[in-house]
């Protein structure tokens, strides 16, 4: 993997992240496809989006259809015929969230599937090994996600384990990493995505002498997965700090920030997510776990956040609840039973392009599939168009710093 900035605007940085299965434009919101698949939408429609990055939860496909079935079928990519990148988590946030019965030990975590109640156990070998089968492009370390609140020396010791835990998931993924299902085809060098994209890369190098790269730099580099480390520390900047210079020091292609926005005050997340980032390398892509808000997406951007990740636009849409240039719509009101206008007049998305808001509204009221499916477009869409316009903003050094700033840009 490599990362290229190409634009600052002071704290905030407009990037590339080139990955096996194509380039990712940086700061990015990735939608989050947990059990392969973004609920209610097909890949043709996300890639008509935009999406060029997806996230997969590895505990969800560790019990459902399985690790290995998975690889069998291509890893990810293959079996949800997805050919853009793809981010997987550990597996360790559900397994602390959905699990009030785990137990932690050094050595991992039992805990009992949300499905049918039986046993399982992921370590920082077992997890990394199941994220390499899955083969997503970029995988992280096996963590635990502190609760909150939490006291010191909980948050102190929960921080040394994931550590401990970093070192263990990073051997075994130097010892492992060549088993992802598809690098035997980038290996042997038959066209696939690899070669197809090292030739598109090296081409849009040449046209963009600001990243000057050649034939041959890049491909052995973007033949891997990269797995990503993760800061933890709960809510004390010094324990943050200290993560994260003991997390850079084992040393990963990226950085997480892990353990926020599990039910801190909002300010409290911002001041931890602005002093965490000082600590961690420039050169880096910076990951913000579980964030946020069409204007905390825009806010963390600004900060110098790279990547974000939420269930958020997808989830409140299936709840009928959009955000929307003018802010949040909640479509299941009765006032929008006879109002002809679109969803959002600016949004050019093809559901605002199409439809009404009566019948959205109606569509929900109905409790028909396809209210469901049109509002997780059109937040998805929401989403995506907001990052390209702080990209946007980035690039023309317009310093847009808020949601409503950023849609007031002239369109480019
Ligand atoms: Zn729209």
């Amino acid at each position: 993997m490599e990362f290229k900035i190409k634009a600052n605007d002071e704290s905030a940085r407009l990037g590339r992240l080139l990955t096996p299965h194509g380039e990712v434009e940086t700061p990015v919101f990735m939608p989050v496809g947990t059990a392969a698949s973004v609920k209610g939408v097909a890949q043709d429609i996300l890639d008509d989006l935009g999406v060029q990055i997806l996230l997969g939860n590895t505990y969800h496909l560790y019990l459902r259809p399985g690790i290995e079935r998975v690889r069998k079928l291509g890893g990810l990519h293959g079996f949800m015929s997805w050919n853009h990148a793809i981010l997987t988590d550990s597996g360790g946030f559900q397994v602390f969230s959905l699990n009030e019965l785990r137990k932690v030990t050094e050595e991992g975590v039992t805990f009992r599937s949300h499905l049918d109640g039986s046993s399982h156990f992921f370590s920082a070998e077992s997890a990394t090994e199941a994220q390499i089968g899955l083969g997503a492009d970029i995988i992280m370390a096996f963590d635990e996600c502190t609760e909150y609140p939490a006291e010191p020396q909980r948050v102190r010791e929960s921080m040394e384990l994931t550590l401990r835990w970093a070192e263990r998931s990073k051997k075994r993924f130097e010892e492992h990493k060549h088993d992802v299902p598809w690098a035997e085809v980038s290996e042997s060098g038959p066209l696939d995505f690899a070669d197809r994209f090292a030739s598109e890369s090296i081409r849009s190098a040449r046209d963009d002498k600001g990243l000057g790269v050649g034939p041959g730099e890049l491909r052995p580099s973007v033949r891997t997965q990269a797995l990503f480390g993760i800061v933890q520390g709960g809510t004390d900047p010094r324990l943050r700090r200290e993560s994260a210079e003991r997390t850079i020091e084992i040393g990963f292609s990226g950085y997480a920030i892990g353990g926020l926005s599990v039910g801190e005050p909002r300010a409290l997340t911002r001041e931890i997510v602005e002093s965490t980032l000082e600590h961690l390398p420039a050169d880096r892509p910076r990951y913000l776990m579980g964030v946020g808000s069409p204007e905390e997406i825009v806010e963390y951007a600004h900060l110098g956040v790279d990547m974000m990740d939420c269930v958020l636009p997808t989830r409140a849409a299936r709840h009928g609840l959009l955000f929307t240039s003018e802010g949040k719509i909640s479509i299941k009101q009765a006032r929008y039973a006879d109002d002809a206008g679109p969803l959002d007049p600016i949004c050019a998305c093809r559901v605002c392009s199409r439809y009404s808001r009566a019948y959205l509204r109606h569509l929900y009221a109905a409790n028909e599939v396809l209210a469901q499916v049109l509002n997780t477009i059109h937040n998805l869409s929401f989403y995506l168009d907001t990052m390209r316009r702080v990209r946007h903003s980035i690039e023309l050094g317009r310093k847009a710093r808020s949601l409503s700033e950023v849609w007031s840009l002239p369109e480019q």
